[in-house]
């Protein structure tokens, strides 16, 4: 039984399915085995191919320059894209919208336009050492002085570092009114001060790399401050809301391939003498993978189409969290099936299966571990009651 997806909608999930059919997922074991990247040239191909489907800033408004899809149509293309390994479907973009929304004129034409364009890139800078979950403890600190601030800190897991040129920092500013208070900076990678202490390997083989990045006095005019000191915390949690849909979304697609190749293996595969789907214990992991993917898609195309609609946010913001914490960890269970499934080729790098059991596993961590989205979950339950939150 198909969702009901606008005419439209499955059209755009058709052309984007063959995209990574044909573009993406033939990189993937070369990728595996050169840090992530693709084969050269090809990556320039894949931008244009990428910009004339509309996908590059596809979360941005059209009259911005970006692709200007719904949360469906992005649910819908990030489920595709998250059927590719080795992040190569990063090559879609969706910079902020929070802070498109939020930057000034200066802001828009040094980096929010070129970003949209594709000449810029960004990446994130909020976690510390001392400070994960609990984003209220970081110890970055902004220190008003003439025309700016002063920025001191050291930040970790900085995703795409090595490919940005601009960071958006996370402090709490140190001094004046506002002590104490969060904000977010536009700070130019180049700058005076912004050092990367070290680039530590992570289980998966992308090309974007997670360093640890030091930020020693770092000069940052006053027009680099986004929208105001003390809305450092609502752009954070709207990037959350955002990202942990579209990880939802990744999954229900990283699910539905490892569906997908360890059936067509199960169906050719034989051992004692039949192929080896022919056996119960076999079939019991595809059964509960293929209802646990319907129900992980259900709930994400549902609640994109709840954000279309701009239902209650911090309902909402509570359904993400939920839709996260289900298909991250569907995605997972699946994976681990797939890889038992594909017996010893399972655990090679040159297969799907090995390359998701390793990639899956971030996705119950960043953007807020399961731990986090169920207090998330819990918080809304106790003070909305269950029927607000499942209809
Ligand atoms: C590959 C990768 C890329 C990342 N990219 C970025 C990035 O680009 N920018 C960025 O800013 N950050 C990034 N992160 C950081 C990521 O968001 C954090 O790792 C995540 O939020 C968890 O924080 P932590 O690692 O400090 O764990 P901690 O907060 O130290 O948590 C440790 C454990 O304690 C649990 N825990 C914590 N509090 C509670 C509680 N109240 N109740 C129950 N359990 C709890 C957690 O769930 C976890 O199991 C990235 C991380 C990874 C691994």
């Amino acid at each position: 039984m198909a969702y009901p997806l606008p005419a439209s909608v499955r059209k755009q999930q058709k052309s984007v399915r063959t995209f990574v059919d044909q573009e993406l997922i033939p990189h993937e074991i070369y990728a595996e085995m050169h840090e992530g990247e693709f084969p050269p040239g090809v990556q320039a191909r894949l931008e244009r191919q990428v910009s004339d489907l509309g996908l590059r800033a596809m979360n941005i408004p059209r009259d911005l320059g970006g692709g200007g899809l719904s949360f469906l149509e992005q649910a819908v293309v990030s489920e595709q894209i998250g059927r590719v390994t080795n992040g190569l479907g990063w090559i879609v973009t969706t910079p902020a919208r929070c802070i498109v929304e939020a930057a000034t004129p200066k802001q828009m034409k040094t980096w929010v336009e070129p970003t949209i364009r594709g000449d810029r890139s960004e990446c994130y800078a909020i976690t510390e050492a001392e400070a994960g979950s609990d984003v209220d403890a970081i110890r970055t600190t902004a220190r008003p002085s003439s025309g700016g601030y002063f920025i001191d800190g050291e930040k970790w897991h900085v995703t795409s570092f090595n490919h940005a040129d601009h960071l958006i920092v996370q402090a709490k500013i140190d001094g004046g009114p506002n002590d104490g208070a969060h904000a977010l900076f536009f700070i130019d990678k180049d700058s005076q001060g912004v050092d990367v202490l070290r680039t530590p390997a992570y289980s998966h083989t992308y090309s974007h790399h997670h360093p640890v990045v030091a930020f020693n006095s770092v000069k940052v005019p006053a027009e680099n401050l986004i929208g105001r000191e003390g809305q450092g915390m609502n752009f954070t949690h709207d990037w959350f809301r955002y990202e942990r849909l579209m990880i939802a979304a990744r999954c229900c697609g990283a699910a539905e391939r490892l569906i997908d190749e360890a059936s067509s293996f199960a169906k050719e595969r034989k051992a004692f003498g039949r192929p080896v789907i022919e056996n119960q214990l076999i079939q019991a992991m595809l059964a509960d993978s293929v209802t646990e993917l319907w129900a992980a898609r259900l709930m994400t195309y549902r609640l994109a189409e709840a954000h279309d609609a701009g239902e209650d946010v911090k309902l909402l913001h509570a359904q993400c969290s939920m839709a996260k914490l289900y298909a991250s960890e569907m995605a997972n269970r699946v994976a681990d099936r797939a890889v038992q499934i594909f017996g010893g080729r399972g655990y090679m790098r040159e297969n799907v299966a090995e390359r998701f059991y390793r990639e899956l596993r971030v996705d119950r961590i960043w953007e807020g571990t399961s731990e986090i989205q169920r207090i998330i979950i819990a918080g809304q339950l106790a003070k909305r009651g269950a029927g607000a939150l499942v209809g």
